[in-house]
C-alpha cells in the first residue's frame, strides 16, 4: 500500500495535543476547500502554524488569509497580480511571490502537511513536489490522481509520503478500511448525490442552463466540481481516485446514488459486514479529519441527527443518462494515458459549457470523442503526462469548435 502507511514524524503524534503545532501549506487557499481549510486553521491557532498559501488570481482574499493566519509566504499564480499582492502585504511579515515556478517552489518548503486544493491538472506539479519530499498530503485535488496516479504514487512510495484523502467519499473509506487486513475487504461503494439532474430525463437535460447545473442540491463547491457532479463525471473521477488510493480492483468499486449525502461511502467485508462513515454534508468534516490525522478535531459541522433525516434512499446509477461514469471506467480499464486524456478533455469541456460554448449533454459527448480520437500511450514520467494532457486539450478544443449550438 502506498498510502496511509507512513507514521507522522515525531513529535506530531496528533495535530491536537501535540507539543509542536503541525505546519501546513495550503495550495488553492481561496477556493471552496481552501476557505474551509483556512477557517479550520484560524480556529485552531495552537495546533497549526502556516507556511505557504497559494491562489490562482484572487490576490485580495489571498492577502487577507495570509495576514490572518500569519503565513510566511503567499504565492499568486497569475503574475500580473504580483504588485497588487506585494502592496497588500507591505508592512507584514508575509513574503509575496508570483508565477508557476514560485508555486512549485512553495511545495518544497518543509511543511509537515500540504493541503492540495487547487482545481484541475494545474495542481499536479506542486502536489508531485510535496510527495517527492515525503510530506503528508491532504489531497482534495482528485484530478492529480486521475491524470497522473501511477507517477504520483511512485513518488509517494519512494519518499514515504502519506496521502490522506479529503474528498468526502475517500475520507469515508479511509476511515473504515482495514488497511492491516486488505484481503478481508470484498469491495468499496462510493455514494453519489446524483447532482441537480438526478431525476431528469435525457431530453430534459438538453435544455438545462449553466445556473441549473451550478446549483448543487447538497454541497456548496467550486464551479468545476459542481458541473462534474451534475454530469456525474465527478463520480467517474472518484472511481479512478479510489482505484489509486485503496488496494481494490476496478470491479470491486461500486457507485450508489444516495440523494441525502449522509452516508459518505461504504466498505464491504468478506464476512458480509458493511461499514459506512456518516455525517452531515459539510466538507469541514473530511478536511478536519485530514488536518488532524491520526487524531480528530472539533469542527462547526452540524451534528448529524438521523431522527431528523428520517429516511435514507439508495438506488443504482443510470449509466445511460450519465455516460460519464462509463467513460471513466473504460479509461481506467484502457490504462496508459487514457485517464489523463479523460481528465483533460473533461476540464476543457466543462470550461466550454461554463462559457456557453456547448450545451450540458455535450460535455460527456466531447470527452467521448476525444477518448476515441487520441490514442492511449504508456506513461513513464510527468513529461509524458503533460504531453498527453496537451494533446487531449487541443483535440477537445477542436471538437468543441465543430459543435454548433
Ligand atoms: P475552487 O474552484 O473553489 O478553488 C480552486 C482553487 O485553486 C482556488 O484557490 C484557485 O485560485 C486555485 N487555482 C485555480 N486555478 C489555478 C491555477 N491554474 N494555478 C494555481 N491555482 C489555481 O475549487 P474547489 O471546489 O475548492 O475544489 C478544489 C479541488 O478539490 C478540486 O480538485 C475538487 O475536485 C476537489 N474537491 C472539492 C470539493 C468541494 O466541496 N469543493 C469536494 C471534494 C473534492
Ligand atoms: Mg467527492
Amino acid at each position: 500500500m502506498a498510502v496511509a502507511e507512513a507514521p507522522i514524524s515525531e513529535p506530531h503524534t496528533s495535530a491536537l495535543g501535540s507539543i509542536n503545532p503541525r505546519s501546513i501549506s495550503v495550495f488553492g487557499s481561496t477556493g471552496s476547500i481552501g476557505c474551509n481549510t483556512v477557517e479550520l486553521l484560524s480556529q485552531n491557532p495552537k495546533s497549526f502554524s502556516v507556511d505557504a498559501l497559494t491562489a490562482g488570481s484572487n490576490w485580495q482574499l489571498l492577502a487577507k488569509q495570509a495576514i490572518e493566519l500569519g503565513a510566511s509566504v503567499a504565492v499568486i499564480n497569475d503574475e500580473s497580480h504580483y504588485n497588487d499582492l506585494k502592496n497588500a502585504l507591505s508592512g507584514t511579515n508575509v513574503e509575496a511571490q508570483a508565477g508557476n515556478v514560485a508555486l512549485v517552489e512553495a511545495a518544497k518548503i518543509p511543511s509537515d502537511m500540504v493541503v492540495a486544493a487547487i482545481v484541475g491538472a494545474a495542481g499536479l506539479k506542486p502536489t508531485l513536489e510535496a510527495a517527492k519530499r515525503g510530506a503528508l498530503v491532504a489531497l482534495a485535488n482528485k484530478e492529480c490522481l486521475v491524470s497522473a496516479g501511477d507517477i504520483l504514487l511512485k513518488e509517494v512510495k519512494k519518499s514515504g509520503a502519506t496521502i490522506i484523502p479529503v474528498d468526502s467519499e475517500h475520507s469515508a473509506i479511509f476511515q473504515v478500511f482495514d488497511f492491516d487486513n486488505p484481503d478481508s475487504v470484498a469491495g468499496i461503494t462510493l455514494t453519489a448525490s446524483g447532482g441537480p439532474f438526478r431525476d431528469l430525463s435525457l431530453a430534459e437535460m438538453q435544455s438545462v442552463t449553466r445556473e441549473d447545473a451550478l446549483n448543487h442540491p447538497n454541497w456548496d463547491m467550486g464551479a468545476k466540481i459542481s458541473i462534474d457532479s451534475a454530469t456525474m463525471m465527478n463520480k467517474g473521477l472518484e472511481i479512478i481516485e479510489a482505484f489509486h488510493l485503496f488496494p481494490v480492483a476496478l470491479d470491486e468499486i461500486d457507485v450508489l446514488v444516495h440523494p441525502q449525502s449522509v452516508v459518505h461511502s461504504l466498505v464491504s467485508y468478506v464476512d458480509g459486514s458493511v461499514l459506512a462513515q456518516m455525517g452531515t454534508p459539510d466538507m469541514k468534516t473530511p478536511i478536519s479529519y485530514a488536518l488532524a490525522w491520526p487524531g480528530r478535531m472539533t469542527t462547526s459541522a452540524q451534528k448529524l441527527s438521523l431522527a431528523d433525516v428520517g429516511r435514507l434512499d439508495f438506488r443504482a446509477p443510470d449509466n445511460e443518462r450519465f455516460p460519464a461514469l462509463g467513460l471513466a471506467r473504460r479509461a481506467l480499464q484502457t490504462g496508459g494515458s487514457a485517464p489523463t486524456i479523460l481528465n483533460a478533455a473533461n476540464e476543457v469541456a466543462v470550461l466550454a459549457f461554463l462559457q456557453g460554448k456547448i450545451g450540458f449533454v455535450q460535455i460527456s459527448a466531447v470527452v467521448q470523442r476525444v477518448l476515441e480520437s487520441v490514442n492511449s500511450v504508456a506513461m513513464g514520467s510527468i513529461d509524458d503526462v503533460l504531453a498527453a494532457d496537451d494533446e487531449a486539450r487541443d483535440t477537445a478544443n477542436n471538437v468543441i469548435n465543430t459543435i454548433k449550438l
